[in-house]
This record gives structure tokens, sequence and C-alpha cells, in this order.
């Protein structure tokens, strides 16, 4: 999954990219609205973190901006806290959710995580596929019950296929959504983690559609 965050504190936009790396996302970043808006239009993020009060151009601008063309990802805002105007602007430009400063971080991770869980149709954060079963409140994976240790970028390729279980996903969207825009791509690379995966989960879920992509399946009842 891959966020953005549009924050001008540099404090705060650090600690913010901080945290969402560290739960397992790829995060850009940006210092203002115009900088940010940009991500927004041209990149495919699965959820973004926008400030209001931005340099260049205002967060509800950007939010409006982002909608009327279209874009569809969720967006959590971030707002002075007693400014219940704030709230309402922020819903009716189009946000899905919000958190009033200064905030706990871990409300935003929660958040963060409700809204890519809605977002691709799940009830709860534990997504299961046979006999894998991945928490996305701890960043979790195991194998009928028993723990498997997955790296980080194993992790986001898992719960990426996991989040879009019944669907195919092709290699291109993986590498827009698993890796942040600094990051040095190369949808070879997709393969070898794809394999790593295959061999740590013991089983294969992971089926290869020729051509399109992934898709994942549980095995089959051998019984
Ligand atoms: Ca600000």
């Amino acid at each position: 999954m891959r966020l953005l965050v549009v924050e001008d504190d540099p404090d705060l936009n650090r600690q913010l990219v901080t945290a969402l790396s560290d739960a397992g996302y790829a995060v850009d970043s940006a210092a203002d609205g115009e900088d940010g808006h940009h991500l927004g239009d041209s990149e495919p993020y699965d959820a973004i973190v926008l400030d209001l009060g931005l340099p260049k151009m205002d967060g509800i601008s950007v939010l409006e901006s982002w909608r009327r063309n279209g874009k569809m990802m969720p967006v959590l805002i971030l707002t002075a806290r007693d400014r219940w105007s704030d709230k309402v602007q922020g819903f009716d430009a189009g946000a899905d959710d919000y958190v009033a400063k200064p905030f706990h971080m871990e409300e935003v991770l929660a958040r963060i995580r409700a809204l890519l869980r809605r977002s691709a149709g799940h009830a709860t954060n534990e997504l299961v596929c046979g006999p894998v079963t991945l928490d996305t409140r701890s960043s979790r994976v195991s194998v009928n019950g028993n723990p498997v240790r997955l790296t980080s970028h194993e992790y986001r390729l898992l719960a990426y296929l996991m989040h879009h279980n019944g669907r195919v996903v092709s290699r291109t969207e993986l590498v827009e959504h698993l890796y942040d825009q600094d990051f040095d791509r190369d949808s070879n690379t997709i393969e070898v983690f794809v394999g790593r995966l295959r061999k740590k989960l013991g089983i294969d879920i992971i089926q290869t559609v020729r051509g399109l992509g992934y898709m994942l399946s549980p095995p089959a009842d051998a019984s």
C-alpha cells in the first residue's frame, strides 16, 4: 500500500512518514499544497493524509481539485482542534475522515487502516486466504496459525494482494503501489519477491496469471 503525506510542518511531516513507513507502507511526502496536489493527481495512492493549512495551495482546494478530476482515493484530513467548520468544509470537499491536531500517531495509523480496509471492501483488519492470515494491525502473517517472518517488501506485496483478493493484480499495479517515488523501480523484482513469498509461506496461494499478473487463490482441498 502506498500513501502520500501532505504536511508543511517539517517535524510533523517526518513523524508521519516515519510512523507510516514503520507500519509497512510505502510513503511519499509533500511539504506544500502545490506539490501535494501534483503528486495526488499523478500517482496512484491507496490513501492520503492531507493537512488543511498549507502554503501555495490550501488543503481544501487541493482536495476539491482531486475530486473534480475523479480521484477516488481515501483522504484523511488533519484539522485544527475546535475548528468544527474545518471538518464540515473538509467532508464537503471530499474527505473520508479527519484527525484533529494534536493527535496520537496510533489514531492516525488506526484511521488509515480503516480507510484502506473499507476502500478495498473488507470488514475486519484480519485478512484471510485459505490457511494464510494477515493482520494489518500487527503486520503479522501466519500460515495455519504458525507465524511467518517476512521482510517489509514481502509483507507489502502480500498485504496488497490480500487487500485485493479476488481479482488479478498486474505487475505494473504492484510496482506502483509497493514502492515510493524515490525507489529504483524494476518490475522484475516483483517476480523475485513473489518467489520468496511463495517459499516462505510454504503453500501456493499466489497464482501467476500469464500475461496479466498475479491472483490469490486458496489451495484446492486435497481431500
Ligand atoms: Ca499546516
